[in-house]
């Protein structure tokens, strides 16, 4: 097993620290002559997915440009290793066609027609705006929203200091669904598996080649295979994950709770569950099931309930529902039982994001952690907060006192984050206006369902008064914004990041390069766009100045927040904000720098990275101090409470912190969901997905028992939808892209840049179809059409689509990302009818980077999710991705690459699946449980609806 070593001894291929400000290497393009050229070594983080893995920046000292990254040995979660993403970060910096300098728009909206201005009148535009709606009371009408996170700390501070509730995020179209399920058992919204330490790992993701933290997490994974785990892979896709796997299990989208639930009958009915962790650490005693109260009742009767009220979920029912032989159920079942405290799982999109009810199988798979005690352990499952630092900074503004419905409507009070995917929706219905705009690389036309619904919202001045896109690329929903202002990629701005890559805690420093080398010489920048290329700044000082233009005098009580903490009343430099939190927040970073004869901040600057903690397990048992103490009450149930709230839990005689939920256990039983009238899913539950066999069925008419419309929405096809009908999974990924961020990253695209449909032989054979024929796949609003692959790598039934492919531009050369995107013909036919045709690919081109002359693929693939209606799952708010399209053979007029959506029939269909939803108020005129995680939180009298 590698282990991290603080010295980077582990990986001896990496260079040396002592050798990073002079690292020489061979010239590769001189070869066959031995020229060597040498480098300085700038530690920085990766932006290219959320892992945050370390990049090392070898900058040419005799060019001072960056040449390449590679992995920084330094970074405790990515130990000097990286995916193909963190290295094109150099194409990414180099990409001729990216945004470098403040545009305005000088046309009509999505005209493309832009002028360059100045960061000056930037802020001087939008602080008069944003001053203005904040003394007006209208401070709602101002909204943040990101795509990749990053700078959360100084955005919070930001929209707080501002005192308005307006972070959106993307989050509702890529984990609600599974944060949901793994919140409801233990407040923490994510898993931390110990893959390394484990006996037999469970994955309903494709970790191994691209899954939610992905490089960290995929060593790990192949550390815990080499010391003899078994690997298990839940997906209906044979990923190069599966493929990896011990066991296969090709599940029919949507059943994988049954065959979870399953598994934890085998388990229950077999005594192999860990009895004690159950009786100790679990809400037994809350459970109410099938007209069973556990109350004053003993914890065997209560086993007893649990075995009656799963008895239906029979290995045979789960082969039914899911394909998965019943067999395989039962042995992986026991092999889950035989690895104990040391079974590892994850799950994050996959099907947690394609269907309804998606939460479900999160709840079903920490079920099984909890049958087996394998939560907090070595080789098992953590709460995620236990493993990401999050460190405090200095004079935090107080949270904001309002409310903002357009980002948690009443309809979806469990939602675990802002419902962003349906704000075209919001606004058609008159639930408010957005005065000022702000989409921080986020590109919601393109990456979001129903695309041409925000086209339509965007275009439209009366819903969004200034829109300003902040984006390191050029995107189609920067088409569509007022300005385009140029943000940094990885080694061009300064941010902290830390994610929950293995059982320890660390903290990862993003610094911009060549502002650091060059005052590392001397030289001295006001902004780091001073050092950036053009002018590329970063968020820290984008926020920072804004704040200060809105309220220059400080009169508003914003200005305090962005005032040096050593020099109150000047202007907060980012050098001092990340230096107080390196010197206050970080614990043990102090004496570490120190023993190197360096300040906490040239510590990080100098190694990117700090281990805070490692090997962190049980936290749940850690012991109340006397003052936790202090005026506490404990209830009948245990439960320990300070001032009105749980802080702890009696387990035995200790006095224990728990966990951070109602009962301080891990709530087998949602009194949360029973409250919140949900009372059918109070325990972990399986029900059918939108794109259930039964579904299928009732949507051709055809009669049948498994389809109940009081969960999920009819489907109601388009007159010119024909062809048989197929489950579509729309949401892999391909391992080697980034989103829109991947748009002219060469390596990347030369790797893969088109996205066929799979289809199964079985079906390729009732369809008559051959790899490379026109398909026309029909979807609820619309249809796009795009070239077949027919593999045995999915399950019958089921047709699949990538990710990340299919972007597109409206001008044919300028402001476009050339090497990935196809210039369309974009036309609205009538109200609310768009067309899309491309009218030329991917073809070479001249510009300062000879490189793209030899571009040799003519293909940019087919943007599908624009023709998918909005699914927002009635529980969690998730937008559920797969579809139930149908799929035939084109036609003769039409051209690869077309796409049709009419948003009359978005708009429908938005309010079939609004209809499933239980609204709030919730108990005490509660729009949300207050137990549950709110980004950017309101003070708690903003949670009551007035
Ligand atoms: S997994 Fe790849 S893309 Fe993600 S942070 Fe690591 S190197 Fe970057």
């Amino acid at each position: 097993m590698t282990d991290f070593k603080r010295d980077g001894s582990h990986l001896a291929y990496c260079p040396p620290v002592e050798k990073w400000d002079d690292w020489v290497e061979l010239d590769p393009e001189a070869w066959p002559r031995r020229v060597e050229k040498h480098y300085q070594l700038v530690p920085t983080v990766c932006f290219n997915c959320e892992s945050a893995c370390g990049l090392l920046a070898y900058v040419d000292k005799e060019t001072g440009e960056v040449a390449k990254f590679e992995g920084n040995p330094m970074h405790p979660a990515s130990r000097g290793r990286l995916c193909a993403k963190g290295p094109a970060t150099i194409n990414q910096i180099h990409d001729p066609d990216r945004v470098l300098y403040p545009m305005k728009r000088v046309g009509a909206r999505g005209d493309g027609k832009w002028a360059r201005t100045s960061w000056d009148e930037v802020l001087e535009t939008f602080a008069t705006r944003i001053r203005k709606a904040i003394q007006e009371g209208r401070g709602e009408e101002v909204m943040y929203h990101v795509g990749r996170p990053g700078h959360d700390f100084i955005m919070e501070r930001t929209l707080q200091a501002w005192g308005i509730d307006g972070h959106n995020s993307h989050t509702n179209v890529c984990s609600s669904s599974a944060r949901l399920g793994y919140l409801l058992w233990h407040y923490a919204d994510r898993p931390s598996p110990d893959h390394a330490n484990s006996r037999f790992i469970l994955l309903l993701s494709a970790h191994l080649e691209s899954g939610h933290y992905f490089n960290p997490h995929a060593q790990r994974i192949i550390d815990g295979k080499m010391a003899g785990a078994k690997l298990a892979v839940m997906d209906p896709r044979l990923s190069n994950t599966a493929s990896m796997a011990d066991y296969w299990m090709p599940t029919y989208p949507g059943t994988e709770a049954a065959v979870l639930l399953a598994m934890a009958k085998v388990i229950l009915d077999e005594n192999r569950f860990d009895a004690d962790f159950m009786r100790k650490w679990t809400n037994w005693e809350e459970l109410e099931v099938d007209g069973f109260k556990a109350q004053g009742q003993s914890f065997e009767t209560a086993i007893q309930a649990l075995r009656k009220h799963y008895a239906r979920f029979t290995p045979q029912f789960a082969e039914k529902e899911s394909g998965v032989k019943a067999e395989t159920i039962v042995r992986i079942a026991r092999e889950i039982a035989a690895a104990g405290t040391r079974f590892a799982s994850h799950l994050w999109r996959g099907s947690a994001s394609g269907n309804l009810g998606g939460w479900q199988p999160a709840r079903a798979l920490m079920l099984l952690h909890v049958l087996t005690g394998s939560v907090g352990t070595e080789g098992g499952h953590n709460p995620n907060a236990w493993n990401k630092f999050v460190p405090k900074p200095f004079k935090v503004p107080p949270p904001q006192k309002r409310w903002n419905e357009l980002l948690y409507p009443p309809e979806w009070p469990l939602c675990t984050h802002e419902m962003s995917f349906l704000l075209p929706h919001f606004l058609k219905e008159g639930r408010g206006k957005i005065e000022t705009y702000f989409t921080r690389v986020v590109n919601p036309v393109w990456t979001y369902p129903d695309g041409f619904s925000w086209i339509e919202m965007l275009r439209d001045e009366e819903k969004i008064g200034l829109h300003a896109a902040l984006t390191p690329t050029w995107s189609e929903t920067a088409w569509f914004a007022d300005y385009v202002l140029p943000m940094g990629f990885s080694s061009e701005r300064h941010d902290l990041m830390s994610q929950e890559s293995y059982a320890g805690k660390w903290i990862g420093f993003r610094q911009p390069v060549n502002r650091v080398l060059r005052e590392r010489s001397g030289e001295k920048f006001e902004y780091t766009y001073q050092a950036n290329p053009g002018e590329v700044w970063e968020e820290d000082e984008f926020w920072i100045n804004l704040s200060w233009a809105i309220d220059p005098d400080g009169s508003m009580g914003i200005r305090q927040y962005f005032e040096s903490p050593n020099q109150p009343g000047k202007k907060l430099t980012v050098d001092e904000y990340y230096g107080w939190i390196f010197d206050h927040s970080v614990p043990g970073l102090p004496d570490a720098a120190k023993k190197e004869g360096l300040t906490p901040l040239q510590y990080m600057r100098k190694y990117g990275a700090y281990e805070v903690t490692r090997d962190v397990y049980k936290q749940n048992e850690k012991a109340l101090s006397s003052e936790e103490l202090a005026d506490s009450q404990t209830e009948s149930n245990g439960v320990i409470k300070k001032n009105g709230k749980p802080v702890g839990v009696k387990i035995g005689d200790a006095a224990v912190v728990g966990y951070n939920t109602p009962s301080r256990k891990l709530e087998l039983f949602s009194k949360t969901m029973a409250d919140w009238k949900w009372p059918e899913f109070a325990l972990p539950e399986y029900y059918r997905s939108h794109i259930h066999r039964g579904a299928r069925a009732a949507s051709i008419g055809e009669a049948t028992e498994e389809f109940d419309p009081n969960y999920a929405p009819a489907v109601e096809w388009p007159e010119h939808a024909r062809g048989n009908v197929y489950t579509l999974l729309p949401i892999f990924r391909l391992p080697n892209l980034i989103h829109t961020r991947s748009g002219n990253a060469k390596y990347l695209y030369e790797i893969s840049h088109k996205n066929p449909l799979w289809i199964n032989p079985v079906d390729a054979r009732t369809l008559n179809v051959r790899t490379g024929d026109l398909m026309k796949v029909h979807t609820e609003i619309g249809y796009f059409v795009l070239h077949a692959w027919v593999t045995e790598g999915l399950t019958p039934g089921v047709v699949a689509c990538s990710h990340h492919l299919g972007r597109w531009r409206v001008n044919k050369d300028e402001q476009v990302e050339r090497m990935s995107s196809a210039w369309v013909d974009l036309t609205e036919v009538g109200k609310g009818q768009w067309k899309m045709r491309q009218l030329e690919s991917v073809s070479p081109y001249q510009s300062p980077d000879p490189e793209t002359k030899r571009v040799w693929w003519s293909d940019a693939g087919v943007h599908q999710d624009i023709t998918f209606p909005v699914h927002p799952d009635p529980v969690s708010g998730m937008h559920c991705w797969h579809q139930m399209v149908r799929v035939q053979k084109a036609d003769a007029d039409d051209r690869y690459g077309d796409i049709f959506v009419d948003t009359n029939r978005s708009f429908e269909v938005y309010q079939r699946w609004k209809a499933l939803t239980r609204p709030a108020p919730g108990p005490g005129g509660l729009r949300r449980p207050l137990w549950i995680p709110r980004v950017v939180r309101p003070e708690e009298s903003a949670f009551y609806m007035k």
